[in-house]
């Protein structure tokens, strides 16, 4: 079996081989901290963390997953809410490990942060300057990206038909519109550091270039992201980064998940249609976000409803419910083999609808032997496809413990608590009423408070 994946600049999937044999590195473009992650940013981290987990089984892996905790967003936020830059990107930093770990994501081996590796973003940026890939204007400095003949090969974009249909107002700095830029004038309010061109703060895209340059090497096997990130973020990664190392590719492989969506449209913080892991973890169990996520394959939209928080929370009660009695020691699990079908599925572009319903395959015949012997080795072998998708790591007993059968799934009443909240916002009172009448009978009490909804089992 041979590791495939979908890389973006091939536009194909293709089998992977790192530079150097039994060795990877990987980067994951990571949050910028200004504010609570929604399930959508989610999805990265945790597909990416399947990914990872994968390749450590095969691979001495090196993983750096940064922390953007300088940007425009976050100067924004400061300004706000009157609290200190510091003090916002602390908290943000602290609540993304948190809400990943909730979800399963392991740490990265290693988590930069953009304002401790600003000599290295300067560094970077007089190569470019000195090699002719970058100009100063104004207390700025750009990246010319006449320049680079392969600019637009990542995101399939012609420059020349990208200036023609350009509407943006060029900034009078700027020698082209589509020059982007790599330092720019910080005013005494804003973060700032003093440089060859005045005290600036860097651009959003040399951060990640030159900080996978230090961790990581001039050559990455594998970079990560988003599918929004495609363009212009990685494109001018890789433009910045190849420039600076006379043509050597930033990333032998770039892969990218597709979009996260409610009521098809994409989750994003500017359109506020947001549902934050932090919120949805107080009652949802981190298992069923995290198999919700990995329900769909990872380049595929996936659409986010109760529905899909409802069907992941009903595949989970079937695993525990199969494993559910059978004594299995952590030797056991920890020695159980993969079923080569599993592992092919994963292994082939990270297919995990394929992998599930080869993990069902076996409940099935767990739940159908008889012999305990054999029930033992299925139950050790479903537990470590669990530790290798990242579930199944409760007791069963504790799992159902959190709801009986037949008893409404924390899931179900976080999806009523949202039809409800719709009602109201919709000012539909009577169906608002009528939803709270569904829970009560269920035995559900419900708080309303200023930070939402709050339920519980009235017993
Ligand atoms: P941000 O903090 O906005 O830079 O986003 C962090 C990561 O989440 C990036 O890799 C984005 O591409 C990704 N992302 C943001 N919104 C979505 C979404 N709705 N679905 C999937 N990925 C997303
Ligand atoms: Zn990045």
């Amino acid at each position: 079996m041979t590791l495939q994946l979908h890389d973006t600049l091939q536009g194909k999937k293709v089998p992977f081989e790192p530079l150097v044999e039994g060795q990877v590195t990987m980067y994951l473009c990571g949050p910028t901290v200004y504010n609570y992650s929604h399930v959508g940013n989610a999805r990265p981290a945790v597909v990416f963390d399947l990914l990872v987990r994968l390749l450590r089984r095969r691979y001495k892996l090196t993983f750096a997953r940064n922390i953007t905790d300088v940007d425009d967003k976050i100067n924004a936020a400061s300004i706000e809410t009157g609290k200190p830059i510091d003090e916002i990107t602390a908290r943000f930093i602290t609540a993304y490990n948190e809400d990943m770990g909730a979800l399963g994501v392991m740490p990265p081996d290693i988590e930069p942060r953009a304002t401790q590796h600003i000599g290295e973003m300067i560094a970077m940026i007089e190569i470019l300057i000195e090699k002719g890939f970058a100009y100063t204007a104004e207390d700025h400095v750009l990246f010319d990206v006449s320049s680079y003949k392969q600019y637009g090969e990542l995101s399939k974009r012609d420059l020349r038909e990208m200036i023609a249909g350009a509407r943006v107002e060029v900034a009078p700095y700027k020698k082209a519109a589509h020059d982007f830029v790599l330092w720019k004038p910080s005013p005494a309010e804003f973060p700032g550091w003093d440089s060859p061109w005045g005290r600036g703060r860097p651009g959003w895209h040399i951060e990640c270039s030159a900080m996978a340059r230090k961790h990581l090497g001039e050559t990455i096997d594998i970079h990560a992201g988003g599918q929004d990130l495609v363009f212009p973020h990685h494109e001018n990664e890789s433009a910045q980064s190849c420039c600076a190392h006379d043509g050597a590719p930033f990333a032998r492989y770039w892969l990218h998940n597709g979009f996260l969506s409610i009521d098809q449209t994409k989750m994003s913080k500017s359109l506020g249609n947001v549902l934050l892991v932090h919120e949805l973890v107080k009652t949802v169990p981190g298992e069923v976000i995290r198999l919700a996520l990995l329900s769909a394959h990872y380049r595929q939209p996936l659409d986010w409803s109760a529905a899909t928080l409802e069907s992941a929370r009903r595949m989970l009660d079937r695993l525990y419910g199969a494993v559910r009695g059978v004594v299995v020691s952590s030797k056991a699990r920890a020695a159980a083999d993969i079923p080569d079908a599993l592992l092919a599925a994963l292994e082939d572009d990270l297919n995990t609808p394929k992998a599930l319903a080869e993990l069902f395959g076996l409940a099935k015949a767990l739940n159908k032997e008889t012999d305990e012997a054999t029930r033992q080795t299925l139950a050790a072998q479903i537990y470590a496809c669990g530790d290798l998708i990242g579930v199944l790591g409760d007791d069963p007993e504790t799992w159902f413990a959190g709801h009986a059968e037949g008893e409404m799934s924390a899931a179900e009443i976080e999806a009523l608590i949202a039809k409800r909240k719709g009602a109201r916002t919709a000012r539909d009172f009577e169906a608002a009423d009528a939803v709270r009448d569904q829970l009560a009978a269920a035995g559900i009490s419900i708080e309303d408070a200023d930070g939402g909804t709050s339920w519980r089992r009235s017993g």
